[in-house]
């Protein structure tokens, strides 16, 4: 039988030289074969108590980086004489034993208690899924139903469903402050990015496999975790939740019409039941304000006062950081404010020029008010945005509120030239790319709405000199980086939220996608591909969907793009080492982690597209 061996490490020497090299950051790599779980239950029980112990002595003041957690966990395998394929799973018991205490601290009843629907009995569960996840119906054919009972008894709220998005939404809407979860260890990784690393505290049980069907977990662990009670006060450790929740807190209804009053008087769109009722001269803010208000993840605000914050000493991050939060100025919120105004203004004309059917789930603007009224509405959200400024001169100052008007003036005509580029290829009857002009296009897209989200914050704490070059090379590497993900993720779909795979080939988007395949394919398979962005070729949207994704992967297009993803995000964290005060590279780094969220394995093989958009 496996057993741990002895140790004399000093796994606290480990965990602070993990820290010190914290201000390097290693490489992305292949996980895959990093994600096996310990077998048997005793050799799991030996590593569970070396990673308590190892926990326990840790500095719990900010939350540890992925390389930090990997560090540590590689060098407690090797301690104990175990396979380095554990290290996914010793990491994440590593991270719940680091938050165990702050979850135990955590009133029960504001715990989110998360189960997998595939722990459910595959073949006989009666169950149906609402927009919740798995309404189990208790039939006592899986471990689903006590597990759930017992969290609902003690207060906590329960789902059975899977995703990080979702739990990220309902940590940042307020209800919760911590997670009891169970999942299997490719669904706790991305986890590890999204929620442990913005410092939300979680303790994780993972599944004995990764099949998604008929899964198993230790049982007496998931109902000790679910019975963690804790009294005495701890160290609470340094989160961005406080300023997640500020950023969407700005665009609830209430909060919106607080800091930035409307001047026309009248109901609400949502409370209107006849759109017709709606008073002509009123009608342009009532449904600009309710786009305002609608979804998102509120990214860009974040941002803006997660810099704002770290260049002023971090205090919203901290054990304080309600209070901190408090006395954030309305100016500032405003200017925040202004960064999402001028993206929902974005998105409203996106939508029309693509014809989108869906925004947040909902029929989109356009579709339901007519174009003309969508394209007014945008032009009012734009207005709308540079008031939250401009109104602010008494408050930041001349200079700032100039600096900051002058970046999102900047950020708002590059991305016009960036769609205006991609509306002209759309257009037009050549459907052949390169590599380079799909870049520049993203670079013109994306990475200047970043930038301008991280300078307004950097605007509004003072002195801007010296972060403008690096932020603007982070910005540009992130945004990059992210738009490809975009696009790679066009060819998952998403059900949730109405989005089907092949979206940017029926919409005859310039893609990167395409670019490579056009650089990689023979001149037979590219006048095929070509073709198939022919939305007049009379070829059925299915066929075409399916022959331009067999195209792709014979050109080994999404490999490329994703190795693409990793030179970029390699880029960007170079440039967040050098970055001083700590909270601020801190933040970078989590941007990093939290944006850049991949669902495939980096390629192997390299494409170098480096001078490309010097
Ligand atoms: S206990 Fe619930 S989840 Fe499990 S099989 Fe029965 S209905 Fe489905």
């Amino acid at each position: 039988m496996a057993t741990v061996s002895e140790t004399n490490t000093d796994f606290v020497a480990t965990a602070d030289e993990a820290r010190d090299s914290s201000s390097r950051r290693s490489r992305r790599r292949k996980t895959s074969h990093l994600k096996s779980v310990p077998e048997p239950l005793e050799l799991r029980e030996q590593l569970r108590l070396r990673c308590r112990e190892v926990a326990d002595r840790l500095d719990k003041s900010t939350p540890l980086t992925k390389d930090q957690m990997e560090s540590i966990a590689r060098q407690l395998l090797a301690d104990a004489g175990q396979p380095e394929s554990f290290v996914g799973w010793a990491m994440v018991m590593l991270a719940s034993e680091f938050w165990r205490e702050q979850v135990a601290a955590t009133d029960p009843s504001r715990r989110l208690f998360l189960l997998p629907h595939c722990l459910k009995h595959a073949e006989g569960c009666p169950a149906d899924y609402d927009e919740f996840g798995l309404d189990c119906e208790t039939c006592g054919a899986c471990s689903i139903a006590d597990f759930r009972g017992m969290a609902e008894k003690m207060g906590y709220r329960v789902l059975v469903a899977e995703g990080s998005p979702i739990v990220l939404k309902i940590i940042v809407s307020g209800y919760v402050d911590a997670i009891v979860g169970v999942a299997c260890l490719n669904v706790l990784e991305k986890a590890i990015d999204k929620v442990l690393l913005a410092g939300i505290p979680c303790v994780a049980v993972p599944l004995l496999s990764s099949d998604c069907r008929n899964t198993s977990v230790d049982e007496a662990w998931v109902n000790e975790a679910i019975q963690l009670q804790q009294t005495q006060p701890v160290e609470r450790t340094r989160s961005y939740v406080h300023l997640m929740r500020a950023a969407a807190n700005m665009f609830d209804p209430d909060e919106l019409e607080r800091l930035a009053p409307r001047s026309r008087s009248g109901p609400r769109l949502s409370d209107i039941d006849d759109i017709e009722t709606l008073d002509a001269i009123a009608a342009t803010e009532t449904i600009g304000y309710d786009f305002l208000s609608k979804g998102g993840k509120h990214s860009r605000p974040f941002i803006t006062l997660a810099v704002h914050d770290a260049l002023t000493g971090g205090h919203a991050t901290g054990p304080d950081g309600q209070r901190a939060l408090a006395e954030i100025s309305d100016s500032v919120r405003r200017a925040a404010m202004s960064i999402e105004t001028f993206h929902k203004a974005s998105l409203v004309h996106d939508d029309i020029e693509d014809d989108d059917k869906f925004r947040y789930g909902e029929m989109t603007m356009h579709r339901r008010f007519g174009i003309s009224t969508a394209i007014n509405v945008g032009d009012y959200l734009i207005g709308l945005g540079y008031r939250l400024v401009s109104r602010e001169a008494g408050t930041l100052g001349a200079e700032a509120t100039s600096a900051i008007l002058d970046g999102l003036a900047d950020a708002h005509m590059k991305l016009s030239e960036g769609q205006g580029a991609e509306l002209a290829w759309r257009d037009s009857s050549k459907k052949m790319l390169t590599p380079l002009d799909a870049l520049k296009i993203y670079a013109l897209k994306t990475s200047p709405a970043f930038e301008a989200a991280l300078m307004t914050g950097v605007h509004l704490a003072g002195d801007s000199e010296k972060y403008r070059q690096p932020m603007k090379l982070f910005a540009r590497n992130v945004g990059v980086a992210f738009q490809i993900l975009n696009d790679l993720k066009d060819w998952q779909g998403d059900q949730n939220n109405k989005l089907v795979s092949g979206a940017d080939v029926l919409g005859g988007r310039p893609t990167l996608l395409l670019a490579l395949a056009c650089e990689g394919l023979d001149e037979q398979d590219r006048a095929e591909l070509e073709s198939l962005f022919d939305s007049g070729s009379g070829i059925e949207q299915g066929i075409r969907v399916a022959r331009v994704r067999y195209l792709y992967e014979k050109a080994g297009v999404f490999e490329k793009a994703n190795r693409l993803v990793d030179k970029h995000q390699d880029r960007a964290e170079a440039i967040a080492d050098e970055i001083e005060p700590d909270e601020l590279r801190r933040l970078l780094y989590y941007l990093v982690d939290s944006v850049l969220e991949r669902k495939e394995e980096p390629a192997v093989k390299v494409v170098d597209l480096e001078a490309s958009l010097s």
